[in-house]
């Protein structure tokens, strides 16, 4: 309730994964915060601000093997899902706290950008730009 800098307010909905991004209404205000914030300059930084950086690098090495197993946990978990539907030989379950359907879904319909190129059409009057972006790269060398 104090900041008086958006940048100083930590951005819940990314953090949260993203699905309250979808439809915020501040998402092009935020995204330009975001790229704002990053510095432009690259400086020595000291020892103790090298030794925090350090250990917030091997927390995130630690999450993301934790989020590789609960990710391949979680196919495994479903693909279990569909061997029973298949066994059982329905397609949908409705239980008494959870529902579970398994659907075919049609592919994605897209432009051949390429086909359309080599066809003649100049399609970049309808190229449009989304709002900026920043990524964080975290290598361990
Ligand atoms: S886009 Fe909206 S919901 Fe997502 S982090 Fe920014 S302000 Fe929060």
């Amino acid at each position: 309730m104090l900041a008086d800098d958006p940048a100083e307010m930590p951005p819940e909905g990314k953090i949260a994964g993203g699905n309250e991004c979808r439809t915020c209404t501040f998402k092009s205000r935020c995204a330009d915060i975001a790229v704002a914030g990053i510095p432009r300059d690259t400086v020595p930084v000291g020892a103790n601000a090298m030794s925090a950086l350090k250990d917030l690098v091997q927390q995130h090495e630690a999450a993301d093997a934790e989020a590789d197993t609960a990710r391949r946990h979680r196919e495994e978990v479903r693909e279990q899902i569909r061997s029973l539907l298949r066994d059982l030989g329905t397609r949908k379950v409705q239980g008494d706290s959870f529902s579970v359907s398994w659907f075919p879904v049609k592919g994605r319909r897209s432009l051949d950008r390429k086909a359309a190129e080599a066809a003649g059409l100049d399609l970049t009057p309808f190229d449009r730009e989304g709002d900026p972006s920043e990524r964080l790269s975290i290598t361990l060398t």
